[in-house]
């Protein structure tokens, strides 16, 4: 157990050293590169990209551009990115990241009481639920080619914006729970719910958190998630296209009243939904 951790403390340190010496190299003179982000944001690198990396994870570029999508709950701090162009070089950055604070949210007062006190048959079903999901969202080193574009597409007609509860803390009579995963959208039942992209999809079932609820992988491992959905009409498998409507909103699962959860994983990192319909250009880009 002890020589496992010595071992990896030297792995950390001698991957460490190669990333400050490659820094070096590449600043030749040069300030060296970096770009500023927040939890749950996304940082980009434009020009002939071809791969990406985040620390040890490496993906595709998407158009020749990089994305570096910044987890909720990534621990502040600098981390290196690379980035290999289509001339084949090797160029290195650090991404900071600053702490996004979160708002507060208490579950006490929720209306459905099953999901105040939960039942263990509900909690049997949701370990169940999340057992089946997980391993659709998180990082996958092989992902399909990109089938969407940025921005990419709005989840409503006429969206209005955001409750702004990216990422809230919630707890339970002061006990802390999961963080909220999506973006919250005033948007009324029977509004048809729209695929953000071209994709496929991962998944569309009724969950005990998450209501009747629809996945959808648009390549490059950029997911998108519709939650408490009133109905609806889409299959495992089944190919969407952007614009596309994949149900209804609704007010089913843990919720207070009816709205559209909208969720995203790239790279299973969890982002802010909001920061994928902005112009990419105007994403904190690396310089
Ligand atoms: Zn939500």
């Amino acid at each position: 157990m002890k020589l496992v951790r010595v071992i990896t403390l030297i792995g950390v340190y001698l991957s460490l050293t190669v990333a400050q010496a490659q820094t070096k190299k590449t600043s030749s003179g040069l300030p060296p590169k970096s770009v500023s982000v927040a939890q749950g944001q996304v940082a980009r690198w434009a020009g002939n990209c071809l791969r990406c990396s985040l620390e040890k994870r490496a993906w595709a570029a998407v158009n020749g551009t990089c994305y570096y999508p910044v987890d909720m709950d990534m621990k502040p701090g600098h981390y290196t990115i690379s980035r290999r162009t289509t001339g084949g070089k090797l160029e290195t950055a650090t991404l900071k990241v600053a702490a996004k604070e979160c708002i507060q949210e208490d579950l006490a007062n929720f209306p459905k009481k099953e999901y105040v006190t939960i039942s263990t048959t509900n909690q049997a079903r949701a370990t169940k639920e999340a057992s089946l999901v997980n391993p659709l969202i998180r990082f996958q080193a092989k992902e399909r080619p990109a089938v969407f574009d940025l921005p990419v597409g709005k989840p409503a007609h006429n969206l209005p914006q955001g409750e702004g509860n990216f990422g809230a803390c919630r707890t339970l009579n002061g006990q802390p729970r999961d963080r909220h995963t999506g973006q919250d959208y005033p948007v009324g039942v029977g509004k048809p719910v729209l695929s953000v992209g071209n994709g496929r999809v991962l998944l569309a079932a009724n969950q005990f958190y998450s209501g009747n609820a629809v996945y959808i992988d648009h390549g490059n491992g950029l997911i998108s998630e519709y939650f408490h959905l009133k109905s609806f009409s889409v299959k495992p498998n089944q190919t969407v296209t952007k614009g596309q409507s994949i149900g209804l909103v609704g007010e089913t699962g843990r919720v207070t009243g009816p709205h559209l959860h909208v969720g995203v994983r790239w790279h299973g990192a969890c982002i802010n939904p909001g920061f994928l319909l902005i112009d990419p250009s105007d994403m904190p880009g690396v310089n």
